[in-house]
């Protein structure tokens, strides 16, 4: 059995969050945004040795082959979120946000800003996908910046030297640029690493516009919504969508520092939002 700690070198699934976050801060220069490993601790750092090195697309089939046919649970949104609240791994219960409040935080941000309900749904949801952690799957199958596999590694993805541990990188049908994909084939014909946005995507997108499920889908796929990497394997659905990922990823990395969501007053209003679009079990 492998220890823990191997395993899952970050003491809290937060810390990759808070790491991304760290890396896209506003007031940033150009000179220390280049300089992103000066922000990752040794933890983070090991979390994208074993990410890089163990996604591959034969790993990623089998996560979509094992999770995306949703036939494991029929739970409620609340029972998910309950469930994910039960992730208190490291952090401390005086500063650090449960699970819920981050998803309440971001959805309230987006709310004051006068969006649309369904965009408000998104950013409460957003993270479910998490409870992946509580299936078992380890810290690099639930979390990091999302990227293609099947095709050329961008060197836009952080810690791209990592990816010389990936079997993957070995085998050359896959390090063309489009690799087993067409040029601008579409981002629904892609595989990208293994998640929490895939997953919370698969469960949701019967019930959300699809400019809320390219929110979910691709939230973490940082390399292209915030560096434009992988133009060529997107089609211009993807193009006009992805508008929306990335004005809600300002909501994602920037609702972290405000204040403590004053959950029991605003609960009665996303238990209406969630009734609302979904009904009372959806599949996991
Ligand atoms: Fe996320
Ligand atoms: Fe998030």
């Amino acid at each position: 059995m492998q220890d823990r700690s191997e395993n899952a070198p970050l003491q809290q699934l937060d810390d990759w969050d808070n790491f991304v976050a760290t890396r896209y801060r506003q007031d940033k220069s150009e000179e220390e945004f280049r300089n992103y490993k000066a922000d990752a601790n040794p933890t983070v750092t090991e979390f994208y040795r074993q990410n890089h090195a163990y996604q591959t697309l034969d790993f990623v089939l089998t996560k979509k082959a094992e999770y995306c046919g949703l036939n494991r649970d029929k739970k409620s949104i609340w029972e998910i979120a309950e469930y994910l609240n039960t992730l208190v791994d490291d952090s401390d219960p005086d500063t650090d946000l449960t699970q819920i409040e981050h998803l309440l935080q971001t959805a309230e941000a987006i709310r004051k800003d006068g969006h649309p309900r369904w965009f408000i749904l998104a950013g409460f949801v957003h993270d479910l996908g998490k409870v992946l952690c509580l299936y078992g799957e380890p810290q690099w199958a639930v979390v990091g910046d999302t990227f293609p596999v099947g095709c050329g590694y961008s060197d836009q993805i952080v810690f791209p030297e990592f990816f010389a541990a990936n079997p993957d990188s070995l085998v050359s049908d896959y390090q063309t640029e489009n690799g087993i994909y067409e040029k601008n084939c579409g981002l629904d014909k892609v595989h990208l690493s293994f998640g929490h946005d895939e997953y919370i995507y698969q469960a949701t997108r019967r019930y959300l516009p699809e400019e809320g499920q390219y929110m979910l889908r691709y939230h973490s796929f940082y390399p292209a919504h915030r560096h434009g990497a992988y133009r060529h394997l997107m089609n211009e659905q993807d193009e006009r969508m992805f508008e929306w990922v990335r004005k809600f990823n300002q909501y994602d990395l920037y609702s972290k520092g405000r204040e403590r969501p004053k959950t029991q007053e605003i609960l009665p209003y996303y238990e209406d939002l969630v009734s609302e679009f979904f009904p009372s079990k959806i599949a996991w």
